[in-house]
């Protein structure tokens, strides 16, 4: 349901903080940012958000965050824009993975670095199989806040808040974890400066080093279940070797650049770390590089489509099967009225039975307009199904045959199928069905750790990559 949201007092109209109030445009270098038109949402309808109107310790939380420092440099923001453009214009894909929700307790270096390393060995397989440089993204550092299709949680005789995320409220079903708890808005942040410390000190650090990168990936070529993938991981391999032989600068190739990525929906939180550049006076979120506004929150007139509009950070919209041609081109107008490249990406949900009826018509109404987006695949969301016990499962096969899917669209189009957008993670989880080292729902009892959606585990990326791989191949 769609409430409306009440205007709330912003930082600057508090007496408690020192910095003296500014007239509307003027420019604050620290602090919740003060712009013309940041605080429109308000006004607007807003669904998806906890009710923590009037907790007693909103206002604390929220001038803590507001006075926190940005987790993102804005340059480092249009860079990612930057290399969008690139992908907008098919001279680079994108590689868009993580959790469905990230855990506070999973802020280990353990489960960072091995969801790192599998988002690098997918990415080293994408780029052979493309030929092209991979855009590296993380759902991470932020991706705390889910949309539910219910507010309300119901077993037995008892009825609490659904579950939100960590963000917002505890997953354990008690009234007292349950309860929306502003608090955890600055939890989150602290996880988040905490996860992309580790992973700019990974990726900085020559933790990314092509070589290591292949190394870790002939570890998933010993499994006899991946035979299948023997030619392409020899080819890599060569091809590392030749470039080793020819004395390629290997020490450029030990970093890399990682991005993050998460949806915006918890507002609250989006408006907190909301910064002024200093160097051109533009407002950019500052919580991740990257945000997306989700198929449950992306109402033309509503409150998310609004407040991003007004940021300068690259833009995802996710399109689920419902999406008509006129609301993707809407949306374009509202999100990217300069037609800038690489503001604007598309991610698409349709589902592996929809996606070769529903793409079409939206890819080609973007194309004949003139508008240049990125278009990535999530074949993840349009294919969840409920497993016989129960756990809300996907099927590899079914995320397979979407990916394959969004490929043969954008062909028969003559657009560019930019990037993959997937849930997964570096462990050794059981939650998605099949594989060639196969999952079954008899793994699920001991293995099955998220909370929300299920996701691909540390091989079954690695081998979605590869068959990615193929398909680019086969396309070239
Ligand atoms: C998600 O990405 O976890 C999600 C909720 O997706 P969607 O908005 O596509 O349903
Ligand atoms: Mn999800």
């Amino acid at each position: 349901m769609i409430a409306p949201y009440p205007i709330r007092v912003t930082i600057a109209d508090k007496p408690r903080h020192e910095t003296p109030l500014t007239a509307p445009g003027e420019i604050l270098h620290t602090g919740a940012a003060e712009y013309p038109g940041l605080d429109n949402w308000r006004s607007l309808p807003l669904s998806q958000q906890p009710d923590w109107r009037g907790h007693e310790d909103f206002e604390d939380a929220y001038e803590q965050l507001s006075s926190n420092p940005p987790l993102v440099f804005a340059g480092e923001v249009d860079k990612l824009k930057d290399r969008l453009a690139k992908v907008a214009n098919g001279e680079a894909f994108l590689l868009q993975g993580g959790d469905c929700a990230e855990t506070f307790d999973g802020v280990t270096a353990d489960k960072i670095s091995a969801k790192v390393k599998t988002i690098l060995q997918m990415a080293v397989v994408l780029t052979y199989g493309a030929s092209l440089p991979v855009v590296k993204m993380g759902r991470m550092a932020g991706q705390y806040a889910k949309p539910r299709s219910s507010d309300m949680e119901t077993r037995g005789e008892t009825t609490l808040p659904s579950f939100r995320g960590e963000i917002v409220n505890g997953f354990d079903f008690t009234p007292e974890s349950r309860r929306p708890d502003p608090k955890r808005m600055v939890q989150a942040y602290h996880k988040s400066a905490a996860t992309l410390n580790l992973v700019r000190a990974f990726t900085e650090g020559g933790f990314a080093d092509l070589r290591a990168v292949q190394q870790w990936n002939k570890g998933f070529m010993e499994n006899p279940a991946h035979t299948r993938y023997e030619q392409i991981a020899g080819e890599i391999d060569r091809a590392v070797r030749f470039m080793d032989a020819c004395g390629v600068e290997f020490e450029g190739l030990k970093r890399t650049e990682f991005y993050a990525a998460h949806e915006a929906l918890l507002l609250d939180y989006e408006r907190a770390l909301t910064r002024i550049d200093s160097r051109t006076g533009q407002p950019y979120v500052t919580s991740g590089h990257f945000v997306w506004i989700g198929e449950r929150t992306r109402e033309l007139d509503g409150a998310h489509v609004d407040y991003l509009s007004r940021v300068r950070n690259p833009l995802g919209v996710k399109l689920g099967p419902s999406t008509s041609p006129e609301t993707a081109l809407e949306l374009i107008n509202k999100l990217d009225p300069e037609r800038e490249p690489g503001r604007l990406t598309f991610i698409t949900r349709m589902g592996a039975k929809n996606i070769r009826e529903k793409l079409p018509p939206l890819v080609e109404a973007v194309r004949d307009s003139g508008a240049k987006v990125v278009w990535v695949t999530d074949p993840m969301h349009g294919n969840t199904i409920t497993a016989k016990n129960g756990y809300k499962t996907r099927r590899f096969d079914d995320i397979m045959d979407e990916v394959r899917g969004f490929f043969e669209v954008h062909r028969a189009a003559g657009t560019y199928p930019g990037g993959l957008h997937v849930e997964m993670t570096g462990d050794d989880v059981a939650e998605c069905l099949g594989g060639s080292d196969v999952i079954d729902e008899s793994a699920f009892d001991a293995r099955y750790e998220s909370l929300v959606d299920p996701r691909l585990n540390h091989k079954q990326s690695l081998e979605l990559a590869f068959l990615v791989a193929e398909a680019l191949t086969a396309v070239g």
